[in-house]
């Protein structure tokens, strides 16, 4: 009897889990064979950093190359499984006269969600009276945050009124300096809460980060000149921007396009690219509209200006950020000494990836590109080695017939 109901999986080895996973899915001996290999992750970090390990998930890493953030040669590693996208950032990065970005200080946003308010404004006021007790108490708790200039910084409050009757919420503002924040913002709300209790007669519920880092943003920007993108693509990315800022629909896919490169970046550091992926897109929603991270306009040159804005919560410590081989030697490759210069670059990434989707888009368009790379996919696919990989890809290029039976003709020297 298949059973989803397996207790403590997380307490059997490595090999009963493999068993387990083997049985359930009917899996050969080749595949259980395949979950058992680990690359740099090994078994015993993996099993540390989750639950129920019972393999790893490897993803191609790219090297995204030209990118100049702030004066300074970056070469940027993108965990990622999309084709193109490396090469796109990469050649929008070429293409651009470098980026200039900015992080904002590293403030995070706590929610603490109070109900049972009998006088709302009068807890409000109890919470502010005593913000300077509160911060010291939250602080006490994280004293090495503290030590590296971080800390609890400064509370606001607000009344809700929902259909369950009025809330009070506060927003307890940390500095997480080179965290991410979750856990040191988590565990400083959870802390000062029962004394928020006593003060308010409150009953406090969520404790909780945001991710909607709205203190915590980057800002990039870069030019592409005249000269190297041409007058007519210029007005073509104008025209494909404006599409965005006024349809969501299209706003939505154009943040997605800027999310590959972000992602895989964040991924590529190990960092929660969740946090980012919410915080972007909440972000893009504050106005009462989504909207797009990007901007685009003309500059009196006549060369092309981008800009993104975004939060960016990324940390250097904490998270798997140390724990993964592979992203501490990210870390080091992208030669950053602060999370704040890992959210420029990353938002610089972003900025890149975006350009060249708006050029390939309302130029050329995007699948030329794709198909070729797809075609490689197929001649792979149909078992195609080495050279010959390029050559059939070419040919059904050409041919413009891109299929695995295609692939498998030609490979069988069909004309
Ligand atoms: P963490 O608690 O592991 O590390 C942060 C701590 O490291 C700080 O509190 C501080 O004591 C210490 N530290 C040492 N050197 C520091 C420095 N230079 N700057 C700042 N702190 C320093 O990690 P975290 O960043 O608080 O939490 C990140 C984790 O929380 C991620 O794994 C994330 O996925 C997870 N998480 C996210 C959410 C969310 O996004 N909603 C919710 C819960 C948990």
């Amino acid at each position: 009897m298949k059973t989803s109901k397996i207790s403590k999986f997380y307490e059997k080895p490595l090999e009963e889990r493999l068993a387990i996973v083997k049985e359930f899915a009917s899996l050969t001996e080749e595949e259980t064979e395949q979950l058992g290999k680990y690359g740099a992750l090994g078994f015993e970090t993996a099993n540390r950093m989750i639950e129920n390990v019972y393999s790893t998930f490897p993803l191609p890493l790219g090297l995204a190359t030209n990118f100049t953030v702030n004066g300074r040669e970056v070469l940027v590693p993108f965990a990622v499984e999309e084709p193109s996208v490396v090469a796109a950032a990469s050649n929008a990065a070429k293409m651009s006269s470098g980026f200039e970005a900015k992080a904002s200080e590293p403030v995070m946003i706590g929610q603490i969600q109070l109900v049972g308010a009998k006088d709302a404004k009068k807890a409000i006021k109890a919470v502010m009276k005593n913000e300077k007790l509160l911060l010291g108490k939250a602080n006490e708790g994280d004293s090495t945050l503290v030590k590296f200039g971080g800390g609890a910084r400064k509370i606001e409050a607000r009344e809700i009124r929902t259909k369950r009757g009025a809330m009070v919420i506060l927003h307890l503002l940390v500095d997480v300096r080179d965290a991410m924040g979750a856990n040191a913002v988590n565990t400083m709300c959870e802390r000062i809460s029962p004394m928020i209790e006593e003060m308010t007669g409150c009953e406090t519920r969520l404790k909780i980060i945001s991710n909607l880092a709205v203190h915590r943003t980057v800002k990039a920007k870069t030019i592409w000149k005249k000269e190297v993108l041409g007058e007519q693509a210029i007005e073509h990315i104008l025209d494909a921007y404006e599409f965005a800022a006024n349809d969501e629909y299209r706003a939505c896919t154009h943040n997605k396009g800027i999310m590959n490169g972000i992602d895989a970046a964040v991924i590529a550091t190990g960092n929660d690219f969740r946090a980012v992926e919410a915080g972007a897109h909440a972000y893009a929603a504050m106005e009462g509209k989504y909207r797009p991270l990007t901007k685009y306009r003309k500059n009196r040159n006549g060369d092309l200006e981008g800009e993104i804005e975004l939060p960016m919560a990324l940390g250097l410590v904490g998270g798997a950020t140390k724990t993964h081989p592979i992203a501490k030697i990210n870390v080091k490759l992208l030669g950053v000494k602060t999370a704040g210069e890992l959210a420029e670059i990353i938002a610089s990434v972003g900025l890149a990836q975006n350009f060249a989707a708006l050029r390939a888009l309302a130029n050329e368009g995007i699948q030329k590109g794709h198909m070729r790379l797809h075609a490689k996919n197929m001649a792979i696919t149909a078992g195609a080695k080495g050279e010959r990989i390029d050559e059939i890809a070419g040919q059904m290029a050409e041919e413009k017939n891109i299929s695995v039976t295609r692939a498998k003709e030609i490979m069988e020297g069909k004309k």
